[in-house]
């Protein structure tokens, strides 16, 4: 049996539709009035977006069911999953903690709740029966305050037992009137040590080379490789690797066809930049991580020498994998920043 590594998968979308559904059915949910059968909730739940704003409203919808006492229900189910199918070995989770905390309660409080949150996630998805190496990824928001994405790096340095880096969500045309706050943000949890990725170049409108330098690995990154190949030598530099997530491009209608990833493998292989090959969002998308890379393959893609090369990248490039080193690159920016 060989056994996988999975570096970008969102605690919103890993929920499969069905636990999904069943959950809201439980919960006399208005979403299961909506569709009291489990294909018309599956057909609306997995049906592509037409951009990726309106992809992003799908994990607002998640984020809300997935409260403090309902976390460790999808997070139990989520690891089991991933054992039984998918054969993972190692597993980082990705997720906002702030909005996974009491709506009602005030900004201060809500804050306070967040480790609550991180531990919750983090006991619920050590399983004997599923023993997956698992850590999480916290996500600072695009449309959060700066007092909140600070208090998320705060939160990934006191919690290393749990927590393994940090990564900025939100959508990626968001970034840029706060792009300096955020290079701030990503320089101090470096200089603490933490890890650090971020949603970077999925699309035309997430252009921002000024992050580049502080983050080890690049969420997606897709269009340097199609608009700037001229930045790969400086990413094979920097030993920065790109989570590519192959269904999210077709679902946010960020590419049409799986095969306009050609060029984008090809360009990595030829200046060494790694890829780890990833599925963002496999419960949302219903594509487990096996499936992404058999996609790949009967796409001619990539073959199987190219798809190894990829499965090795991401156990060398994950965060809290036993025997990972952080680049070399990483520490430099450390001192610098
Ligand atoms: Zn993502």
């Amino acid at each position: 049996m060989s056994l996988h590594a999975e570096l970008h998968r969102h605690l919103g979308g890993s929920v499969v539709p069905r636990i999904l559904w069943r959950y809201l059915v439980r919960q006399d949910h208005p979403l299961a009035e909506q569709y009291p059968e489990y294909k018309d909730f599956e057909a609306f739940f997995t049906r592509p977006r037409r951009s990726l704003e309106e992809y992003l409203e799908l994990h607002t919808l998640v984020e809300h069911v997935q409260t403090l006492d309902a976390l460790p229900y999808f997070v139990m189910r989520l690891i089991r999953g991933a054992y039984i199918f998918e054969n993972l070995a190692y597993l980082e989770i990705r997720y906002t903690p702030y909005l996974r905390t009491d709506r009602n309660l005030d900004e201060d409080q809500r804050i306070a709740q967040m480790a609550e949150v991180v531990r919750a996630i983090g006991d619920a998805a050590r399983s004997p029966e599923y023993p997956i190496v698992t850590s999480q990824i916290l996500c600072m928001h695009s449309r959060l305050s700066d007092k909140v994405n600070r208090a998320i790096v705060d939160l990934a340095a006191a919690m290393p037992e749990y927590i393994c880096g940090i990564d900025v969500a939100g959508g990626d045309s968001h970034y840029a009137a706060r792009l300096e706050t955020f290079a701030d943000l990503y320089k101090y949890a470096l200089a603490m040590g933490i890890k650090t990725t971020a949603h970077l170049y999925e699309t035309k409108d997430g252009i921002y080379p000024q992050l580049l330098p502080y983050v080890c690995r690049i969420g997606h990154g897709i269009q340097i490789p199609l608009l700037y190949p001229e930045l790969l030598p400086q990413l094979a530099a920097r030993r920065q690797c790109l989570e590519i997530c192959p269904t999210t491009y077709i679902k946010t209608g960020t590419l049409s066809d799986i095969g306009q990833l050609r060029p984008v493998f090809e360009r990595c292989f030829e200046a060494g930049v790694d890829i780890a090959i990833c599925t963002d969002n496999a419960g949302l998308h219903d594509v487990r991580l096996p499936f992404e890379y058999e996609n790949l393959l009967t796409n001619d893609v990539i073959d199987f020498k190219q798809l190894k090369a990829c499965q090795e990248a991401s156990f060398r490039h994950a965060f809290a994998w036993p025997h990972a080193k952080p680049p070399q690159a990483m520490l430099t920016a450390q001192t610098v920043g």
